[in-house]
């Protein structure tokens, strides 16, 4: 029987089809995955620099992509 349900050492993603209470996905315009990250991963993601331009573009927010790990332009979906 397995045990190992601690978060990986770096960023725990989970499944883009999952859905997890305090979460949200981030879809990257770079890599196009959609990536589960927990509100508190997307903070981390933030720092120290975010863009967000909701009105101008489909990819709204300008920060780290928890897949690729480039700073990119993304669309955070917080009701996913
Ligand atoms: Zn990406």
């Amino acid at each position: 029987m397995s045990r190992r349900e601690r978060a990986p050492g770096r960023h725990a993603l989970y499944s883009a089809a999952e859905k997890h209470p305090l979460s949200c996905t981030v879809e990257c315009s770079s890599c196009r995955e959609e990536t589960r990250v927990s509100y508190i991963e997307l903070a981390l993601l933030m720092v120290p620099v975010s863009l967000h331009l909701p009105w101008l573009r489909y990819h709204h927010s300008w920060f780290r992509c928890p897949a690729c790990g480039r700073r990119t332009w993304l669309r955070v979906h917080l009701d996913r």
